[in-house]
């Protein structure tokens, strides 16, 4: 193989370094590591220094999964937006300084779009979206010549917010994959779940989670509660909510697709209840398998090698070059979108 052929995309917009190449929509490496903390949150600075720190390593070990040789990328895309300032500066810094040694030009890719986008590889052409992250929870879709926001979180994000009850229910982190351990432990062991009623918050297309985590909190302290019946409680409202979400995103867009992402999408449940609405429907629900459905920088290649295809290209040695900069607030719906 000596074609340069192949788009190269990195993702650092949060906790995740990753690098991903693709080659005509066909995904050929999707490596990454993740900062991560015993205790707390993220601290900005020390996951943008985790990211330098193995951004060599994990290029190194993309390019030996696809079988190639560096100097076959003809262009490199990354992440220019939302996240975290400190952690998208690591991503560009190294996108530039590899553009310049392989003469090769960058792409900018919005990381939610590139979620979306993603989708389509499992066969979804015009879908809903419902993104579930940490830090993110949106109703994204494509209308009328852009990507547009119909549902988000009023407050914080799903996976963040269930990560918070985690750790203070002493789960540790990421609390996600423990919570939904705890329920399926309990069915599975024929425990019978009760289902305690917790505030219940949408408004339109709109959620928040800040009333339920007050009160699941005000529940575990008062020590009445059993850890597996709260758990199955979070996840049955919340998912219901975000469900119901999506459920009106489809009905108002009229379109028949929905396709999940974002980390807690991960979720078994989650992802019953969509299959459960869209059946009920007529609309089909797609879901990419985990690794594509966590932060990743295969999606970001993806994305990248489409935009590159419809022009979109950042030479190095050119002013546009120098002036190409992050963007940490970059909002789905400021995108132009010229490659549809
Ligand atoms: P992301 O921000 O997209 O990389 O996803 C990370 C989030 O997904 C964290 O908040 C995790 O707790 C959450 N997560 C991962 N697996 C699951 C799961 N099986 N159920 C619920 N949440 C999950
Ligand atoms: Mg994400």
């Amino acid at each position: 193989m000596s074609d340069k052929n192949y788009i190269l995309g990195i993702e650092s917009t949060a906790h995740t370094f990753g690098i991903g190449i693709v080659h005509n929509g066909k995904v050929i490496a999707n490596v990454k590591d993740a900062y991560t903390t015993e205790r707390g949150g993220i601290i900005p600075s020390d996951a943008a220094n985790h990211h330098r720190e193995v951004s060599e390593v994990i290029l190194n070990k993309a390019l030996e999964v696809a079988g190639i040789d560096k100097k076959q990328i003809k262009a490199i895309a990354f992440s220019q937006g939302p996240g975290l300032a400190p952690c998208l500066l690591a991503g560009i810094h190294f996108a530039k300084k590899l553009a310049k040694e392989l003469g090769v030009p960058l792409v900018p890719v919005n990381h939610c779009i590139a979620h979306q986008e993603i989708g389509s590889i499992t066969g979804a052409s015009d879908p809903v979206m419902l993104y579930a992250s940490g830090a993110n929870t949106q109703i994204i879709a494509y209308a009328s010549g852009k990507y547009r926001v119909f549902g988000e979180t009023l407050d914080i994000g799903v996976g963040n917010f269930i990560d918070t009850f985690a750790r203070h229910a002493g789960l540790g982190f990421p609390g996600g994959p423990k919570i939904a351990k705890i329920v399926e432990d309990a069915k599975s062991s024929g425990e019978k779940l009760e289902y305690i009623e917790l505030p219940y918050s949408i408004k339109g297309m709109d959620v928040s989670f800040s009333g339920m985590q007050t009160k699941l909190k005000q529940m575990l302290d008062s020590k009445k509660y059993k850890l597996a019946d709260l758990s199955f409680s979070l996840q049955e409202t919340v998912f219901a909510m975000l469900i119901e979400a999506s459920e009106r995103a489809l009905a108002h867009t009229g379109k028949k697709e929905l396709v999940l992402a974002g980390g807690v999408a991960c979720n078994t449940r989650l992802k019953e209840m969509a299959e459960i609405m869209c059946r009920s429907r007529n609309c089909k629900m797609f879901c990419p398998e985990n690794q594509f459905l966590t932060d990743n920088a295969a999606m970001i290649a993806y994305l990248g090698e489409i935009e590159f295809k419809s022009g979109i290209k950042i030479k190095p040695g050119t002013k546009a070059f120098e002036k190409l900069d992050i963007s940490a607030r970059q909002r789905t719906d400021d995108v132009e979108v010229t490659w549809r």
